[in-house]
């Protein structure tokens, strides 16, 4: 066993045992917290074999200013630390305060929320664009607008989990037909007894960025008379002309019957969701969506940095290209395969070497996602990697040295 051996085997050691000691060290404190308050034991019980299981799911605590590569984020240009976008929110907050104070359709709206929508919606080339306070509530919003009870919605197996939840709170039926399967998409809605429909998918699938036949299942849309939500929150800024998404990418930008759902909070590094369409869509949104209607506004710092965000984009059309070059750099260097997008999603199978894995990165500076179920099915939990366009060659190849490792040392290399 030579040096190295023995440093990965202390690594390895040091992860697992503080993981371990930690894990106990919640249970026992989650116990004393709960003698005497917690009235339901099961929900003692349920809690307890998650934290005994090693499964519980505490986020990591970050630190600000630590030498840290973060590989974890959706922040796929860098853009959430760009001097302009800093600027961007900071203006927005000197112009127009901490917060938004009230839903826009109670307290009004402002100018900078104005400003943001028509500029994303020529953007991407739509007639409009609706803000929301998150992808997730954008989601739910223009799902449960469109269709309710009696309609039918059509989702793969691959749609994110605020579509799931839109589709849910919508009462219409759903169906649910195998990722990318457009033949399975067409049947569905041609032997559907319900007059209205909706098909929803992402664009770019959240877990392992591969990208979905999104011309295929709006052509079946079309000939079925039904509406399209695609989710472009993995998308924007990563794929398509200038980064405008893969509907832009399939020629479907402003296709009538096409609405697309966005984010602020992934490739623009701010936070907000989107949602595009017709001015009447916009209307219809704002009259029925209730989580725009019953939502406090999208923050304005929120809104400057989106907005700036959206300008260093345009005005530099060549970032996704820089991005998608590391992403295949970074793919090959840890073998896995190389994905539509920036996520580079690594099987590890087992849930707890999977945590394993991540803790060893983290150990060695990296900082990688850890998808496990209810995230990812049984059996394929995994870590998950998003490239940024702002991390160099260099930087890339000591990412993929500590991940190989970490998943050597736990037995998926
Ligand atoms: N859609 C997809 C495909 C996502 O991955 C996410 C974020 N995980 C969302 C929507 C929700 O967006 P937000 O984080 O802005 O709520």
């Amino acid at each position: 066993i030579d040096d190295a051996d023995l440093d990965t085997l202390v690594t390895g050691i040091t992860a697992a045992a503080t993981a371990s000691v930690a894990a106990a060290a919640v249970v026992a404190g989650r116990r004393r917290a709960g003698a005497g308050v917690m009235s339901a034991p099961w929900l003692a019980d349920v809690a307890e074999r998650t934290l005994e299981a090693g499964l519980h799911r505490e986020p990591v605590v970050r630190r600000a200013g630590a030498a840290e590569i973060n590989l974890a984020s959706n922040d796929y240009l860098g853009l959430s630390s760009h001097p302009a976008v800093i600027a961007g929110a900071h203006a927005a907050l000197d112009e127009w305060g901490a917060g938004s104070t009230a839903s826009r359709l109670v307290a009004g709206t402002t100018a900078a929320h104005i400003d943001f929508e028509n500029d994303i919606a020529d953007f991407l080339g739509f007639e409009a664009a609706l803000t929301f306070s998150s992808g997730y509530l954008a989601n739910i919003g223009a799902i449960t607008a469109l269709v309710g009870r009696g309609d039918l919605i059509v989702s793969d197996t691959g749609a994110h989990a605020s579509l799931i939840d839109g589709c849910r709170l919508s009462r219409a039926r759903v169906e649910v037909v195998p990722r990318g399967d457009t033949e399975a998409v067409r049947r569905a809605l041609a032997r559907r007894t319900e007059d209205r429909a909706l098909v929803v998918t992402d664009s770019i699938y959240s877990i392992d960025g591969m990208i979905a036949p999104l011309r295929d299942y709006y052509d079946a849309a079309a000939e079925h008379g039904a509406i399209m939500l695609a989710d472009e929150a993995h998308a924007l800024g990563v794929r398509g002309p200038g980064g405008r998404g893969v509907a832009a990418e399939q020629g479907l930008s402003g296709a009538p019957g096409l609405v697309i759902t966005t984010v602020a909070s992934k490739s623009l590094g701010a936070q907000g969701g989107i949602v595009l369409g017709t001015g009447l869509l916009r209307d219809h949104l704002i009259d029925h969506a209730r989580t725009f209607i019953f939502d406090t506004g999208l923050n304005p710092a929120a809104v400057g940095a989106a907005h700036a965000a959206l300008r260093v984009l345009r005005g530099d059309p060549q970032m996704p290209d820089r991005l998608r070059a590391g992403v295949r750099r970074l793919a090959s260097a840890c073998g896995g395969d190389v994905p539509d997008a920036a996520v580079v999603s690594l099987i590890v199978g087992d849930p707890v070497a999977a945590v394993r894995a991540a803790a060893i990165c983290r150990e060695g500076g990296v900082f990688v996602g850890c998808f496990r179920p209810p995230s990812v099915p049984e059996g394929t939990s995994r870590l998950r990697l998003t490239v940024r366009a702002d991390l160099d060659d260099d930087t890339l190849d000591t990412v993929a040295a500590v991940v190989t490792a970490a998943l050597r040392e736990v037995g998926a290399a």
